[in-house]
């Protein structure tokens, strides 16, 4: 009983308390969850397809759910706050795209890194908590062949402008050889050009091929 006090139950996407620790109806109602019928290589809705004009580096991408609504607001709290309950709710949906969508195994799983700026502010970085998850799930190795090196955000870039500024952001770490299937974790799809640019150093490094699996991708235009 005190437990449940300090405790409450609450909706997993927006975090309002409530009766139980499923998603409340408005959550319910504005999550947009992918299926199989996506592009099959970005992953996403048909009218949103981020690979019209671009040829990726990972093989595909699978993503849980569009940004927006409910779980827009889950990453955003993610973001602000390493909450356990959040991060295990986040890294059982994608492992449930994972598997059912990807019908191969993997050699390894890693991560999209921050800065160290970033990872100091917050004490964690969301990429590699939902890719630690995840490689117990999927009992992969977790490894981290990858570091920023560059501090300038994507964010308020145009397209082209995020895909000539992901690739001076990463660089590889020294010493590194990699062999086999690749498994790399964000918390978000936006053009893919992170995605992209982190693809094609694992696959610098060794690696035979790279697949994707982000929490949201973005639904608009890019
Ligand atoms: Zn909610
Ligand atoms: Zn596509």
């Amino acid at each position: 009983m005190v437990k449940k006090l300090i405790f409450p139950p609450r909706c997993p996407f927006c975090g309002r308390v409530e009766k139980n620790s499923r998603p409340c109806e408005k959550c319910l109602k504005s999550a947009k969850e992918l299926s199989d019928a996506v592009c099959p290589k970005c992953g996403s809705f048909p009218e949103f397809c981020k690979c019209t004009s671009r040829s990726f580096s990972f093989k595909r991408n699978v993503s849980a759910f569009a940004y927006e609504g409910g779980p827009r607001l889950a990453l955003l709290r993610f973001k602000e706050r390493n909450a356990p309950q959040l991060s295990e709710f986040m890294a059982n949906r994608m492992y449930h795209h994972i598997v059912g969508r990807y019908k191969t195994s993997f050699d390894a799983i890693t991560y999209v890194p921050q800065t160290r700026l970033k990872s100091l502010r917050r004490g964690y970085c969301p990429a590699e908590i939902l890719a630690g998850q995840l490689a117990d799930r999927l009992h992969l190795p977790l490894i981290q062949p990858l570091m920023r090196v560059g501090n300038r955000q994507q964010k308020y870039l145009s397209a082209a402008g995020r895909y000539k500024n992901a690739g001076r952001n990463y660089a590889l770490c020294k010493n590194i050889s990699l062999r086999g299937k690749v498994l790399l974790i964000d918390d978000l799809f936006t053009t893919g050009a992170t995605l992209d640019a982190c693809a094609s150093l694992l696959k610098k490094a060794g690696a035979s091929e790279v697949c994707t699996a982000t929490f949201c991708i973005a639904v608009k235009k890019s």
